[in-house]
């Protein structure tokens, strides 16, 4: 049988609280819920007309941004008046100077009435409760009757109070929140730097092109710059992101038939062209390398001492084949196969085909050496501190592996961890990695030293089998670690590829009291709804956003984000952070933690301890 329930109004703070949420989750229109809400109020109290007034334009004027009425018709919806004459200065007046007044005017027993109302004359009782945020007014909630006077009682007040509580404080910031998702939306559909789409927009465009095309042949071309860092160094970051949209409008300038083209991250861009069928490999290489040499004799025309050089790998799309996704990573390995090509020219074309896809002989020549060099204690763990932006205070840490050479040089993580994940083997260096974390933190904790929580990364791998939790479960039992000092990290792009799996992971995680962060946001697609969907704990801004000087986009860019995810109760943590004035800037925007060689590189475990004892002596 069903519990029968009565009116939310009838229930707890708590609980009416919990039952508006609920209704937010139903409806996902902030807007619909508090009309909701007022209906249910109004039939509740049998009364003629409710409505929400927000003080706007600095306190100036009032505006009427809901209504209910009892009859159906809204009149004062929409509402705006200016009072700088008249009875609302008087009001505010009153309200700002009792700060728990609510107002109770009866016609019957009151004559003047306060408030400026619109149907003065009809109106017989009318209850009005303000809202104060940092004790400024904002606004009130208006409960009108226009048929038979009613005296208020206190309970009803008392419910009608955290009634307009909870509206003003919740769902407006909530209904504050959507507006600036859909800002920060546009925001994130375009690349500031050269105003192409970003990858998400260019995807789908590929994919509408690739259900339409009638001669269906297609190429995806993916590009990077080799040395393109050296025009950073040399002429500034001004002159390389002009160099930058000067690629851009070398693709269109170079071919008439541009589906969509887009800047993946730094000099990576990755375009699609309608191409003619049937065009041998050579003659597809010789027309991609003439896209390099026209932009190379543009950059030449700004610098004579370029060295750039085009790196270019194709994927072509036909009839049988037309998976966008699969063509862009083929289109990527290309790239990286061209990369590695030796050529004289300003151009290195690869045409993909399958054999790139496979590891190359040294990857598989360091895969074929794992277990060895696990056994033999060459793979150990270095500690990024994680520090408050406001005063370098260590709060954290973030668990990096690293593979010493018995030569005692490293191997670094980007040099083996791509090929690892492709072969498997990135889980037993995670599990080696979070069993180091576990026993680091054992001892800390016999030694009765304080601890701060360490994250672990997770592979993308893990998703593919439903050991990862299990696994952890085991290690946290064997070494007793309060699970509040452990966190782990999952990329933004895992998101993406599948989000079942990934909330049933993150809930299990949770459920065992673990923090949850989202790493490198903003290094791909910046899927907004990764904040609102996923129950993470932190959220970790990528370092492409910390380039040396942070331009005025970049700053809206990432001040947004730092807004929205406070807002949805995340802790943000900015990564990269290199210099004092991205510090300044993060702090500034409310960004409270960073990671970054600003403070240390990542360091060897009994180096962390010393900076974190000389730490704790300065804050
Ligand atoms: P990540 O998780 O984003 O880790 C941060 C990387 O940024 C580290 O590179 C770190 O050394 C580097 N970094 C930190 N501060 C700065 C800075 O101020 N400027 C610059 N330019 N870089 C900075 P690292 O250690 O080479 O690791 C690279 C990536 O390899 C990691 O990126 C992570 O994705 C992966 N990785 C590292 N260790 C593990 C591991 O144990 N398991 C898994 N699955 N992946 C790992
Ligand atoms: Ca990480
Ligand atoms: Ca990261």
């Amino acid at each position: 049988m069903d519990e029968v329930r009565g009116s939310f109004l009838d229930m707890d703070r708590e609980s009416m609280t919990g039952h508006i949420f609920e209704l937010v989750e139903q409806k996902k229109d902030v807007n619909a819920v508090i009309d909701a809400l007022l209906e249910e109020t109004g039939k509740y109290f049998g009364l003629d007309d409710i409505v929400i007034k927000e003080i706007i334009d600095e306190g100036t004027a009032i505006k009427v941004n809901y209504e209910w009425s009892m009859d159906g018709q809204k009149l004062l919806l929409n509402l705006e008046r200016r009072f700088l004459e008249g009875v609302f200065p008087k009001w505010k007046d009153t309200f700002e100077k009792n700060p728990c007044f609510v107002y109770c005017y009866n016609k019957e027993t009151d004559d003047n009435l306060l408030i400026h109302m619109i149907r003065t004359d009809k109106v017989q009782s009318v209850l009005q409760i303000p809202y104060y945020e940092q004790e400024e007014l904002r606004g009130c909630i208006e409960f009108t009757d226009y048929v038979k006077p009613r005296k208020w009682v206190e309970k009803d007040i008392i419910v009608l109070k955290q009634f307009t509580q909870i509206i003003f404080s919740y769902l407006f910031d909530l209904r504050e929140i959507d507006v600036s998702k859909t800002q920060l939306k546009e925001l994130l559909k375009t690349d500031s730097i050269t105003g192409l789409p970003r990858y998400e927009e260019f995807f789908k465009e590929c994919v509408r092109a690739a259900s339409v095309q009638e001669d269906k042949c297609i190429a995806i071309i993916c590009a990077d710059i080799t040395n393109f860092k050296y025009i950073n160094e040399r002429y500034g970051y001004e002159f390389g992101d002009k160099i930058l949209v000067l690629f851009s409008h070398c693709i269109y300038q170079y071919y008439t038939r541009v589906i969509s083209c887009c800047r993946e991250y730094s000099d990576n861009f990755c375009f699609a062209i309608k191409m003619q069928s049937g065009l041998s490999k050579e003659a597809i290489k010789n027309n991609v390398n003439g896209l390099a040499a026209f932009f190379i004799s543009r950059v030449q025309e700004e610098v004579i001492d370029s060295n750039l050089i085009v790196n270019l790998g194709v994927s072509v799309m036909n009839d049988n084949d037309m998976d966008v996704a699969a063509a862009v990573s083929n289109a990527n390995a290309a790239r990286k196969f061209a990369r590695k090509q030796f050529s004289k020219s300003y151009g290195k074309v690869a045409l993909f085909d399958k054999t790139m896809l496979t590891s190359t002989a040294r990857e598989l020549e360091l895969i074929g050496r794992v277990d060895e060099a696990l056994a033999s204690g060459e793979f150990c763990m270095f500690l990024q501190p994680k520090v408050r932006c406001r005063d370098f205070r260590i709060t954290g840490a973030e668990a990096l592996v690293r593979w010493r050479k018995p030569d005692g040089t490293y191997n670094y993580p980007d040099s083996f961890i791509p090929a690892f994940e492709r072969e498997g083997c990135i889980i037993k260096i995670d599990y080696f990695i979070y069993e180091e974390v576990m026993k680091y933190l054992r001892a800390r904790l016999d030694a009765g030293l304080e601890c701060v929580p360490i994250s672990m990364n997770v592979s993308r791998v893990h998703l593919f089998g439903r050991e990862l939790i299990t696994y952890i479960g085991k290690l946290i039992n064997k070494y007793h670690i309060p699970p509040e000092y452990l966190e782990f990290e999952l990329t933004e792009s895992m998101y993406i590829e599948d989000l079942p799996t990934i909330m049933y992971t993150i809930d299990r995680l949770k459920a065992m009291g673990v923090g949850i962060s989202i790493d490198d946001f903003g290094s791909g697609y910046s899927s907004l709804d990764i904040l609102t969907s996923l129950q993470a704990d932190v959220l970790k801004l990528d370092k492409v956003f910390m380039k040396e000087t942070l331009s005025n986009n970049d700053k809206i860019i990432v001040g947004a984000i730092i807004d929205m995810a406070r807002r949805l109760g995340l802790t943000v943590l900015c990564e990269g952070v290199e210099n004092d004035s991205q510090r300044r800037f993060l702090n500034d925007s409310g960004c409270e933690y960073m990671q970054g060689y600003l403070f240390s590189k990542p360091i060897e475990v009994e180096e962390f301890d010393r900076l974190f004892i000389e730490n704790r002596e300065k804050i």
